[in-house]
């Protein structure tokens, strides 16, 4: 049975370019810490991989406490916010604001914080579209930290970031900026520069490389003003943010991912961009609801609300079929709990319950929506449906 792979949001197949650089990262078994030849040859790709991660968020030559290789998205995340908030001395106020949508890596950490006392402002996303009206409203002087996510993992909503956080440097400029561009690394337009965040999350396997390694980047801003502390204390590495030996295979492969992706990001999302608004217009045609976010869409994720059919049911048989999706983000498929994301979204428990994603790669065809379309269209008839 031919497989059609259209969870790519959950996790990507490894590209040709990440995999011959693993191959060849297998021989570099020297401790990067090391002074010897081997530990040098591997302190040498490591930096090259650093330099090609960079170059896909506009870095020139970053250093390690400039984009810190770690083991997830998840890591990235936890860094970021623990590690910006416990630089206690630094801090001047006890506010955090996010949305009501974040990723649980970012939603779970910050329901830590709030237990130690914080206070988290959680925005609403409703349609997929942050407020910036009543942002600006909650921002102030007490304002420690910002998290917004570039690209919601569930409903492809692309929230207006930029022009967020360009109202935090105006209101709150002492407060800490977090991006999780997790979903949106090699898929929306950004870099460094224009994006204006503090801290950008970015993760290897959601872009075609390796599972295991993931970067953040942190501003050389907040680097000097000692505004971050590390939580993974150890000997050192990554210039005292990330301690632990380093994963020489994945950051070769997650380099050589990064490189390739961002060599053909036009083409790329162009033809994610092709599928998405294709599926989008079969999906309504074979009698599903498309959940579309008012403002910009992401090119790779397509939200389908099924009529009265439960998401895992309809999962099943696609997966009998050879077709793959999911029935939520990954993570959140380990809880029962309904998408946060989707009732933030504005979609009810009940149709929540209903709802499947799509989420392509440049490597997807039109003819495999086709097929897809068609097991769907099957499946919508055949069956049963849950009571309203
Ligand atoms: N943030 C977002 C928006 C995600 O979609 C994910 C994974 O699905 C993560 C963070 C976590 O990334 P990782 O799986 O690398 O831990």
């Amino acid at each position: 049975m031919n497989t059609i792979y259209f969870d790519n949001s959950a996790t990507t197949s490894i590209c040709p370019e990440a995999s011959e650089a693993m191959v060849n990262a297998i021989d570099c078994y020297g401790n990067p810490s090391s002074k010897h030849i081997k530990g040098l040859d591997s302190r040498r790709n490591i930096d090259k991989a650093r330099e090609q991660v960079g170059k896909a968020l506009g870095l020139i030559r970053p250093k390690a406490n400039e984009l810190v290789f770690t083991s997830c998205g998840t890591e990235s995340n936890n860094l970021a916010l623990l590690g910006t908030v416990y630089a206690k001395e630094r801090r001047t106020g006890n506010r955090i604001i996010t949305t009501d949508s974040e990723h649980p890596s970012v939603d779970n950490a910050l329901r830590k914080l709030e237990k130690d006392g914080f206070e988290v402002v959680r925005l609403s996303t409703k349609n997929g579209v942050i407020d910036a009206e009543y942002f600006e409203s909650v921002l102030d002087d007490n304002t420690i930290l910002v998290s917004l996510m570039m690209v919601n993992n569930e409903t492809g909503a692309v929230y207006d970031v930029k022009k967020l956080f360009e109202m935090v440097k105006k209101k709150a400029p002492s407060a800490v900026i977090h991006c999780d561009a997790v979903q949106g690394f090699l898929k929306c337009p950004f870099n460094v520069k224009s994006l204006k965040a503090d801290l950008i999350s970015i993760s290897g396997h959601k872009v075609h490389g390796p599972k295991g390694i993931a970067a953040l980047y942190v501003s050389p801003e907040l680097i000097k003003a000692k505004k971050i502390v590390p939580y993974l204390i150890g000997g050192g590495q990554e210039n005292g943010l990330r301690s632990g030996t380093e994963n020489i295979v994945g950051i070769m492969g997650f380099g050589a991912a990064a490189e390739a992706g961002f060599a053909n990001f036009h083409r790329n999302r162009e033809i994610m961009i092709n599928l998405r608004d294709y599926c989008t217009s079969r999906a309504i045609e074979v009698g599903a609801k498309v959940n579309i976010p008012d403002g910009e869409r992401a090119p790779h994720i397509v939200s389908i609300t099924l009529p009265d059919i439960k998401s895992e049911t309809m999962l099943n048989f696609l997966s009998a079929r050879g077709i793959c999706v999911s029935s939520g983000s990954a993570c959140s498929s380990h809880s029962r709990h309904i998408s946060s994301s989707l009732i933030g979204f504005g979609v009810s428990e009940h149709d929540a319950d209903c709802t499947i994603r799509i989420s392509f790669c440049e490597n997807n065809t039109s003819d495999e929506v086709d097929a897809f379309i068609a097991a769907l269209e099957t499946g919508i008839k055949t069956l049963v449906k849950i009571r309203k």
